[in-house]
């Protein structure tokens, strides 16, 4: 399948995301993470990203399509993907169709995954990843035991650059400025379907799955 997340920050994309590549072999392509792997590797187009990405403000459209553009040339992204974060703006969800009509590609389904305000707070502000496992963890949310299990392998709880409250706060004016109107722009083309992404993650995950209609494995 190829698929959408949308969702604001913190919406709990990523983490869905991951699992679904788990259990259904699609690929997770999230540009958020591309970016960010660019900043660590000083990468030309990672030192232009790095500001905007520090102030929660929108990396230009440029770069992000052409980020896109190569990762969904790669043979993996045959086995289906999952486009995390991307696209952020009604631009970008324009520049996406002639990209995968390119590719002979078509989107089966865009989720939306629907988290209220105070919720999305606390699981930014409290969101880490362990440096060892690379595991999401959250210290407002996850068990005791998760979060011991990270230090007890020799990792760090590693907190985004990003997940700071001022950064936060810009964030999620942007998701409701620009990213918002995709709502609108992908339930008009019928594939959009909503998911209550409020809750226990395993809970959240059996209404994903029986939204987007693919077998539990
Ligand atoms: P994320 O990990 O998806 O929350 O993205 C982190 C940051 O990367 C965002 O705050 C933006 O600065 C940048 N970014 C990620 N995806 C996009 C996109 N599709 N368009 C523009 N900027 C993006």
């Amino acid at each position: 399948m190829r698929i959408v997340f949308l969702g604001a920050p913190g919406s709990g994309k990523g983490t869905q995301a991951q699992r679904l590549m788990a259990d259904h072999g699609m690929v997770q392509v999230s540009t958020g993470d591309l970016l960010r792997e660019a900043v660590k590797s000083a990468t030309p187009l990672g030192l232009k990203a790095k500001a905007r990405m520090d102030a929660g403000e929108l990396v230009s459209d440029d770069i992000v399509l052409e980020l896109i553009r190569e990762r969904l040339q790669a043979p993996d992204t045959r086995r289906g993907f999952i486009l995390d974060g991307f696209p952020r703006n009604v631009a970008q969800a324009r520049a996406l169709g002639p990209v995968l009509e390119a590719a002979g590609l078509a989107l089966d389904a865009v989720v939306l995954l629907e988290v209220d305000l105070d919720i999305l707070m606390k699981r930014l502000t409290g969101r880490r990843t362990c440096s060892v496992t690379g595991k999401l963890l959250n210290i407002h949310f996850s068990p005791q035991a998760e979060l011991d299990a990270c230090r007890k392998a020799g990792g760090e709880l590693i907190q985004r650059a990003d997940d700071n409250e001022q950064t936060i706060g810009n964030r999620l004016r942007v998701y409701r400025e620009q990213t918002e109107p995709l709502i609108a722009h992908y339930r008009a083309t019928g594939l959009l379907r909503v998911v209550d992404g409020e809750g226990e993650i395993d809970d959240i995950y059996r209404r994903l799955v029986a939204a987007l209609g693919v077998a539990r494995p």
